[in-house]
């Protein structure tokens, strides 16, 4: 099989270690960077050109693509998807991930559980809206932050105000969120491929930092799920549509809460905190996928 990775970075920790699956498995990969990929679009003959060279005979895709370039990237996955190519996230799966309130929407129509959040028109009544999410200390959160850029705990109701003030008179739309004191700073990284937990951890943040991101300084232990913590993550993976998902749980006093679900999962620390071998399970998932689509003669 040929499987295309498209990521800015070949050196990258998770691209390099998918090639390392990909070629361990028999296969052959190629690195290709999504922003150099032109789409040319004609009827009944969709295809890519890759730096003038037509990109040909790929049996499988694997986008890794960053927040900051979901529009392009997004679109040289669909085109992938034009020319019938497996895709181990869908485009418009990877689209709707990086939107934070139209991710919450469609988990809270699952049953996800999940904070108390409110999104509003830039609304004056601010007032309201804090008091809408139980008061503070509460949350606010750049609609499309990630990485733990852009996550704010404002402690008081003064700093509430300012904070949702500042952001609305920037023109940036945010989320205002119940604070879960109880998470003490930590989070859960469930990743989930094809349905199943290939493997958990803890993150905890920094000193005195609520954000447990890893971006942010925070740090990974190996974790096992209860069965809630599953059945939360799993849950939250079908109904956002992505096969290889991290999705991001806070443990609080009423059950697991979901946060997020990454399309691009991080595969560094979630490898060292498991010991497993990650990207051999996607390669995996991706080389059955293929051979079914192919059965069903969707490949040209
Ligand atoms: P990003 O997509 O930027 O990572 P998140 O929504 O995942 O943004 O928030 C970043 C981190 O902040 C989370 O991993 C978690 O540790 C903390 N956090 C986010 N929302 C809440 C919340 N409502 N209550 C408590 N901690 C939170
Ligand atoms: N791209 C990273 C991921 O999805 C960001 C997660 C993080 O904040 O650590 O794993």
């Amino acid at each position: 099989m040929h499987i295309v990775i498209l990521s800015r970075n070949p050196k990258l920790y998770s691209t390099s270690r998918l090639v390392e699956a990909i070629e361990d498995s028999g296969h052959i990969a190629t690195v290709l960077d999504h922003l150099k990929c032109d789409i040319v679009s004609e009827e009944d003959n969709p295809c890519i050109y890759y730096k003038g060279v037509k990109v040909k005979d790929v049996d499988a895709v694997i986008p890794r693509i960053g927040a900051s370039v979901t529009f392009y990237g997004s679109a040289v996955v669909r085109q992938f998807e034009m020319m019938k190519v497996f895709t181990a996230v869908e485009s418009q799966a990877l689209v709707r991930s990086r939107d934070k309130l139209r991710s919450l929407q469609i988990m809270a129509r699952a049953g996800v559980g999940m904070p108390k959040t409110v999104f509003t028109n830039y609304s004056t009544e601010v007032k309201k809206i804090i008091e809408s999410v139980g008061g503070p200390p509460l949350i606010v959160k750049l609609l499309e932050g990630t990485q733990g850029v852009g996550v704010v705990l404002a402690p008081t109701f003064q700093a509430a105000e300012s904070i949702i003030q500042a952001f609305h008179s920037m023109k940036a739309r945010v989320i205002v969120q119940e604070y879960i004191e109880e998470a003490k700073g930590e989070d859960i990284r469930a990743f989930v491929i094809d349905g199943k937990v290939v493997g958990a951890m803890k993150r905890k943040g920094e000193e005195g930092e609520f954000r447990s991101n890893l971006h942010r300084g925070g740090s990974g232990n190996l974790i096992k799920l209860s069965k809630e913590e599953r059945r939360t993550a799993l849950v939250a993976a079908k109904a956002m549509g992505i096969s290889v998902a991290g999705v991001d749980l806070l443990q609080s006093s009423r059950g697991p809460l979901a946060l997020e679900v990454n399309s691009s999962p991080g595969l560094q620390g979630i490898e060292a905190a498991t010991g497993k071998d990650i990207a051999g399970k996607i390669i995996s998932f991706v080389e059955r996928k293929t051979k079914q689509n192919k059965s069903k003669g969707n490949q040209i």
